[in-house]
């Protein structure tokens, strides 16, 4: 089946079986319990809504189709799906390598709460795989890989990270939040691992907080299908739903953020006033090789600094009025913000600037509005910023 009758149609086919209402769009199971007959089978399949849930199913089973994978599993957030896999596979004493430049709240988790546990952490510079086995040690289980990243939009080769890792028998996990399913696969690059957080683009419409997680290997299904259980952080019924209809969109969203963000790219690297503009499409990106390897399409993330430093990007971000001053991104609305004291305001000064996150530094994301519009809003906001006005 290809991608674009999958979203909308896998783990979702209307019950056509006598009793069965046939509906198009699956309804919302709120039931936190279900009834049996007999004492020792759960008579519909379903024993208590944390364990399993229809509504919850159809999306775990969707979120697998998409990516040719066998299990999918729903979390109440990205980290909750993080926090979910860290508990499941590894135990105190154990060691990950991750990519330098991640998702701030990652490493709020490794630093502040994983290490409490004695799991420890490597950060490497992924975008160079020999530095990678570098960090490589005895007790390594894991390596943590994000690409694109975020907010500096680097990226990594995730089939010989995941080579690097098996040879360690570490297990590769790949947070592909940025790329979706749409355009970059994970798994058929040899991670072990898919992981989302369905708050941004998977969902899309900035109106649900979930996560979730996609693979094939059975063993590692099984030991995290069992922490969600048992640790319980499960999305909700409710959401379930919003991230099935949200999925069915996917395709078309991607495309138009995709494009979208290549032409305001365009825009920014032309425009005077802004200086390294960051999008993996643009052929300045250092590695847009290989993007167009990796990946089948570059997303609608943007960063790029505003010339007068940290002020200048200030008054940029609060001159802006079609585009949000908000956090969050991958939504169906243009949304900007500031790194250094918004979404990674958690990571010291001096190692974001080490990793390259400026005071100037500006993420945008890019929304389905046309892009004239997008690039209208951008421009009038980097006039007053640049004080023309
Ligand atoms: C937002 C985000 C997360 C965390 O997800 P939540 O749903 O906010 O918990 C993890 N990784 C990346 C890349 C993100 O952008």
């Amino acid at each position: 089946m290809e991608f674009e009758t999958s979203v909308v149609h896998s783990g979702e086919e209307p019950n056509m079986e006598p009793g069965g209402t046939g509906d198009i769009a699956s309804p919302i199971h709120l039931s936190s319990t279900f009834a049996r007959k007999r004492v020792d089978k759960p008579t519909g399949g379903f024993t208590y809504s944390r364990t399993t849930n229809p509504t919850r199913s159809m999306l775990e089973a969707r979120l697998a189709a998409l990516e040719g994978a066998k299990h999918g599993l729903a979390f109440s957030s990205g980290l909750a799906a993080e926090t979910s896999l860290l508990l499941a596979l590894l135990k105190s004493g154990d060691h990950i390598v991750a990519f330098d430049d991640l998702y701030g709240g990652t490493k709020r988790l490794f630093d502040k709460v994983m290490a409490k546990f004695g799991v420890s952490v490597t950060y490497a510079d992924a975008t160079d795989p020999a530095k990678v086995k570098r960090a490589m040690r005895k007790n390594t289980r894991m390596v943590w890989l994000e690409t694109p990243t975020n907010p500096l939009l680097k990226l990594c080769d995730i089939r010989a990270i995941s080579e690097i890792a098996h040879a360690h028998s570490a297990v590769s996990v790949v947070d592909n939040t940025f790329a979706t399913p749409y355009f970059q696969k994970p798994l058929e690059l040899d991670a072990d691992v898919s992981l989302y957080s369905t708050t941004k683009y998977m969902n899309g419409h900035s109106d649900s907080i979930g996560g979730a997680i996609v693979l094939s290997d059975e063993a590692l299904n099984e030991k995290i299908k069992f922490m969600q259980n048992a640790a319980g952080a499960i999305l909700s019924a409710f959401d379930s739903f919003l991230v099935l209809r949200g999925l069915k969109t996917l395709p078309l969203r991607m495309r138009e953020h995709g494009s979208n963000a290549m032409k305001v790219a365009e825009f920014l690297e032309a425009r005077s006033g802004v200086q390294r503009v960051r999008y993996p499409g643009l052929d300045s990106h250092p590695q847009h090789g290989l993007a167009e390897r990796q990946m089948s399409g570059f997303g609608g993330m943007i960063t790029f600094e505003v010339s007068g430093g940290r002020g200048a990007a200030i008054k940029f971000l609060e001159s802006l009025r079609l585009v949000s001053l908000a956090e969050d991104l991958g939504g169906v609305k243009s949304l900007a913000e500031h790194p250094a004291s918004m979404t990674h305001a958690d990571i010291p000064r001096a190692a974001r600037e080490r990793i390259g996150i400026s005071e100037a530094l500006v993420r945008l994301s890019v929304g389905i509005e046309a892009s004239d519009d997008i690039i209208a809003d951008i421009d009038q906001a980097l006039a007053r910023a640049n004080g023309k006005r």
